[in-house]
């Protein structure tokens, strides 16, 4: 009977047990323990290697391809319709973080310390606040998570720690830690975490006031105990600590009311909402003037405006930009379509009061840009069953999907 054979350090001579790592050489084996020490004698003797914790993200830093701000507005503009102030606003906050990234990694022997531009965008649901912190993220190929501010609770309740926005990043990043810390977190929804109210009720404020606190820490860049695995199902697992420093917050909220605070802040009365033409114009109009002081007023702390120092604002869209999200972009969802029935030979055409109609439709739904596809696949979906394909080697054929049709399936 084969018995196991026990692994033995060449240096130390003793047993390697299995939970131990070591490498194995030509003529031997080095235990994990003597690896250590050889690098604790090796620094002692040399000096720590420069940066030695950051060279790798030096080396990711240098090969991020940072564009100047009107070419990331240039790059926006094939993905998001409209919303031109918020799209300067972003393209220059993000290439001021990676410059500043950049700058430190590549030059560490200069000492100003610049600010990072965390930033909120406030704007109705669906109209492309997701959208834009994730086409920065694939242009610049770096890390992106979403994270839903109203599932987080302060430490201790019930609901997920603030640690669990870090645990999405590095599982975006394939747990390659510097490759996380150089990502981008987009957090929805930070409006619902706003203060409720200036009475402190006799219920702790948990998951308002608590998670804008407990976010503090991670907004400022610190090291961050993070269970990679997530949560509190595995409680054995080693923490990674995250250092939050270069990641870039953006966070999204529709901030319903808000245009309450400008007007009053403004000293203007904020009319009725009896007419819907004129609320959006009003909203609009009132958007332009947004501060810092007015998140603060609608219940955001102090500390937390503190830390995202760009504010910018989405407009709600209005018909044209409902039409052309569903025609222009890169990936609109006519071009999708127009593309998945040209692989079968079938040359899709929408007629344009077709496409009216899917637009009236959505601003009834009020979900902005959102309303669109589920309305374009359940009219498309029963088209795709009925079409034909032409046969092999015969013409293309032309289908058009008119009002009518688009009427009968909604
Ligand atoms: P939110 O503002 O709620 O974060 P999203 O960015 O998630 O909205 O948008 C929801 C959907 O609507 C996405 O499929 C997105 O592609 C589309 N969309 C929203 N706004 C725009 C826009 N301005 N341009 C192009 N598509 C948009």
């Amino acid at each position: 009977m084969a018995t196991k054979q026990k692994i033995v350090c060449s240096f130390c001579g003793q047993e390697i047990s299995k939970d131990k790592e070591y490498i194995r050489g030509l003529h031997g084996i080095i235990c994990e323990d003597c690896l250590a020490a050889a690098n604790r004698i090796i620094i002692d003797l040399k000096g720590a290697p420069k940066d030695s914790e950051t060279s790798g993200k030096a080396a990711l830093v240098e090969k991020l391809h940072v564009q100047s701000p009107k070419n990331i507005k240039a790059h926006l503009d094939q993905y998001v319709i409209g919303q031109d102030k918020a799209k300067r606003t972003i393209a220059v906050a993000v290439y001021n973080h990676y410059k500043r990234l950049r700058h430190r990694f590549l030059h560490p022997e200069e000492d100003v310390e610049i600010d990072k531009s965390n930033i909120i965008v406030v704007g109705e649901t669906g109209t492309g606040k997701t959208l834009l912190a994730q086409t920065i993220a694939k242009m610049l190929d770096v890390p992106f998570c979403i994270v839903d501010a109203t599932v987080l609770t302060q430490a201790g309740y019930v609901g997920e720690d603030v640690e669990s926005i870090l645990t999405r990043l590095l599982q975006a990043a394939n747990y390659n830690q510097e490759r996380a810390e150089i990502g981008i977190v987009f957090v929805d929804e930070i409006d619902k975490i706003a203060r409720k109210g200036d009475n402190p009720s006799i219920t702790r404020d948990v998951s308002g006031e608590g998670v804008q606190q407990a976010l503090l820490k991670l907004l400022e860049g610190d090291i961050v105990n993070v269970p990679p695995k997530g949560g509190r199902k595995h409680p054995e697992q080693d923490f990674v600590h995250v250092n939050t420093r270069d990641i870039l917050f953006i966070a999204g909220g529709a901030f319903d009311g808000i245009e309450r605070h400008i007007a009053s802040r403004l000293n203007t009365h904020a009319i009725g909402f009896s007419n819907q033409n004129n609320s959006v114009a009003q909203r609009e109009n009132l958007l332009q003037h947004l501060t810092a002081q007015d998140l603060r007023a609608f219940g955001l702390i102090p500390e937390l405006c503190g830390r995202f120092p760009v504010v910018t604002h989405l407009n709600p869209l209005d018909k044209e930009a409902l039409k052309n999200i569903l025609t222009q972009p890169k990936n609109a969802l006519v071009k999708q379509y127009t593309k998945l029935m040209a692989m079968d030979n079938i040359d899709l055409v929408f007629d344009e009061d077709a496409l009216d109609y899917i637009v009236e439709r959505a601003m009834e739904l009020k979900t902005g840009a959102r309303g669109l596809r589920s309305i374009v696949e359940t009219i498309m979906t029963d088209f795709m069953y009925e079409c034909e394909a032409p046969q092999k080697g015969k013409a293309h054929k032309e289908v058009r999907v008119t009002k009518e049709y688009a009427q009968q399936r909604v």
